[in-house]
């Protein structure tokens, strides 16, 4: 079938469009845009705008109790005032509940999730995984333990390599058995798991390239087991540096990262190409904003950003 009209069809059905490149930047509404979410959509951004794709953006308030009122219209203003815009509506992880839930009776049904007792105290005095975060032991994995009720649900991961080629990374494997166990996909508070919602919204949204920060690195082959699970595709993975401060921590609101300043959304814009090693021409800086923006679009050059997983942000981010 000719492109054009497969491209028909799904808009009749109201599917996504197959044979579009469609990006997605995806922040949690916990405060304001600081430097490490402004990489991750400047880079996504330009990176689908480049190959003439479409660019969606979604609230990722899944964690309800984390969400900070006033941050995700805190965020979308100054994604405005830096001259971002997105393709559609934003969704919002929090009105998305039936269809994690779907998704979730789906893998209950397959048997590939369980209900699980332990606290996170149990978990965490069971056993350290590699990367010193506490991997689940299996407790309660063929059967809740006698007295003992069901608090969150975990999904089963077998013994085996689960691996892919990123796009910048090259190619990422890991033994999700040894180094992370089963995982959280319905938490004891009732909330789904991130790595559930996002596979289901990156799936249902129709995304085909997904480019954010590498401290995402590592969850991403349990979004890929996940994908084999429910049926869907496999999107394209760029994992981009993660920008850390002097003292080498990821920027974050934990680590008291400042928030970008759309009174210089030059600057902002600016700071955020060089430390994907896109070099804007000088004269640039007192061009306009939407000058920028061209250039960036235009001269967008994967093969210059930089191949590590963690960069120092500039001075002042
Ligand atoms: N919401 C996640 C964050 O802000 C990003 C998730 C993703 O891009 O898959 O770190």
């Amino acid at each position: 079938m000719g492109g054009g009209l497969r491209y028909h069809l799904n808009m009749i059905a109201g599917l996504p469009d197959p044979l579009c490149h469609r990006g997605r930047f995806a922040p949690s509404p916990t405060g304001p845009l600081h430097f490490g979410s402004l990489v991750a959509a400047v880079g996504s951004y330009v990176d689908a705008r480049a190959e003439g794709g479409e660019w969606l953006l979604r609230m990722e308030d899944v964690d309800e109790p984390r969400a900070v009122p006033g941050a995700a219209d805190g965020i979308l203003r100054t994604l405005e005032r830096l001259g971002f815009s997105w393709d559609g509506e934003v969704v919002h992880q929090s009105r998305r509940k039936a269809h994690y839930r779907a998704a979730f009776e789906r893998l209950r049904l397959d048997a590939s999730v369980f209900a699980c007792a332990c606290t996170r105290r149990e978990v965490a005095d069971s056993g350290l995984g590699p990367d010193g975060a506490p991997r689940y032991p299996g407790t309660c994995r063929n059967g809740l333990p006698p007295g003992r009720e069901a608090r969150a649900w975990r999904l089963k991961v077998e013994p085996g390599r689960v691996c892919f080629d990123d796009a910048l990374q090259g190619r990422i494997c890991q033994d999700l058995a040894a180094e992370v166990g089963d995982f959280v996909v319905l938490r004891a508070d009732g909330y789904f798991a991130y790595q559930l919602a996002v596979v289901v919204d990156d799936a249902e949204q129709g995304v085909t390239h997904v480019v954010r920060g590498a401290d995402l690195l590592d969850s991403t082959p349990r979004q890929i087991r996940l994908q084999q699970l429910l049926g869907v595709a496999q999107p394209n993975y760029l994992h981009l540096p993660a920008a850390v401060n002097a003292a080498g921590e990821k920027l974050s609101k934990q680590t008291r990262a400042v928030s970008i300043d759309v009174g210089r959304p030059q600057a902002a814009l600016t700071a955020a190409l060089g430390f994907l090693g896109q070099r804007p021409p000088a004269e640039l800086a007192d061009a306009g904003l939407a000058d920028l923006w061209r250039w960036a679009i235009m001269h967008w050059d994967r093969s210059r950003l930089p191949r590590c997983r963690f960069a120092a942000a500039p001075a002042g981010y």
